[in-house]
């Protein structure tokens, strides 16, 4: 098929080049050429302005800040586009009542990270908690003093995990690892977290009683700004709240002024709200707009990185083969286990029974 691969970067090209060549791929039960399709590579994102570009392209592969809305799908589909490949699991960024009625089909990557994303979450826990991003920074400049990076032990320290999927799962593997206390929160619970030892409580209770706080739901109606001036009250004091999920869980002005309180301990966030204007660019030199972002910056106690938890050698072989194994299911009409449809609404109230 016929692919226009949208936010090309060398490591997106250099992987799904790989993957898509019959040399890499030739397995017993997946022919080497059902694999071959025709890439083109566009470094622009998709929106209603580039969508141009896959004039005569009937598939188009996007990643988490492309805008795939109603109006692009209007004039991909007017251009013969019916098929939307995401290489990424989140699809908030993609109308799929829109691409239903207009007849396209949208598939993702289920699980490509899921190691990686809770690794990374596990990385600004340890950072946060111990100083490290500090103690670099010092060290190198001769300064040896402790004074500020007191940590504490992790070790009988209880963590909420909002959302228990896959990644939140397996934070909470790593979390009970590390001797901790495991609270949860979802819509429906996961027996192998239960299996842990890991609480089902609902969200007040979570909140009351998590020393860490880390975000593991998808963004949806329901989840929005779910860290909000509100919920950051029921808070435990000095809480560490850790969001690799989605930006727009979290009301960032909300967790500006807990941090001011001192409510909010520390913060480690590998996604933001307006990520979609700074991320995964080279903008030094630049002067940054975002008044809400820099003032995060500034912070002593806040970590951000710029979307990278699922980062990983891992995930970028994985987020190929299956990307080639969805367009080749569609492509010769076969159902395919990763397409999505707009979904009837969730309740956000946690199933405990
Ligand atoms: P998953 O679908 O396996 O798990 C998500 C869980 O959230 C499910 O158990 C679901 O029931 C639960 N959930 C849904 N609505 C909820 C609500 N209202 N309240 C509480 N829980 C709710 O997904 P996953 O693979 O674990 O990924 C989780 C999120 O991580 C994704 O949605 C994506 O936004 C984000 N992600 C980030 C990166 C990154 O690089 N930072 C990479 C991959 C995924």
């Amino acid at each position: 098929m016929k692919v226009a691969v949208f936010s090309t970067k060398n490591y997106d090209r250099q992987f799904l080049e790989a993957a898509n060549s019959p040399a890499q791929l030739s397995t017993e039960n997946t022919p080497a050429q059902e694999y071959l399709h025709e890439l083109v590579f566009f470094e622009p994102r998709l929106s209603r302005d580039t969508a141009i570009l896959a004039a005569g392209f009937p598939a188009v592969c996007v990643f988490v800040h492309d805008q795939v809305d109603a109006p692009t799908l209007e004039i991909l589909a007017s251009q013969g586009t019916r098929l939307v490949v995401l290489r990424c699991a989140g699809f908030n960024n993609v109308d799929l009542q829109a691409a239903a009625d207009l007849g396209i089909t949208v598939v993702r990557v289920p699980a490509y990270s899921p190691y990686g994303v809770a690794e990374h979450a596990v990385g600004l826990i340890l950072s946060l908690n111990r100083k490290i991003h500090r103690a670099y920074n010092r060290v190198r400049e001769a300064n040896f003093s402790l004074e500020g990076l007191l940590g504490f032990n992790l070790n009988g320290r209880t963590v909420g995990i909002i959302g228990t999927g896959k990644i939140g799962l397996i934070l909470g593997q790593i979390m009970k690892g590390f001797g901790c206390q495991i609270l949860a929160y979802d819509v429906y619970r996961n027996s192998e977290l239960e299996a842990l030892g890991g609480k089902y409580v609902e969200l007040p209770e979570l909140f009351a009683n998590s020393d860490i706080i880390s975000l593991h739901c998808p963004l949806t109606p329901e989840t929005h700004h779910l860290i909000n001036a509100e919920t950051i009250k029921q808070m435990k004091s000095k809480v560490m709240l850790i969001n690799t999920s989605r930006g727009a869980l979290i009301d960032t002005q909300a967790v500006i002024e807990g941090l001011k309180s001192r409510q909010i301990g520390s913060l480690g966030v590998d996604v933001y709200e307006q990520e979609s204007d700074l991320f995964f660019e080279d903008l030094s030199g630049e002067i940054i707009q975002d008044d809400v972002f820099q003032r995060l910056t500034t912070f002593p106690n806040v970590l951000i990185t710029g979307h990278q938890a699922f980062f990983t050698e891992e995930a970028l072989h994985n987020i190929a083969e299956t990307t080639f194994a969805n367009i080749s299911d569609v492509e010769q009409g076969r159902p395919c286990p990763n397409e999505i449809r707009a979904q009837p609404k969730v309740e956000a109230k946690a199933i405990v029974g």
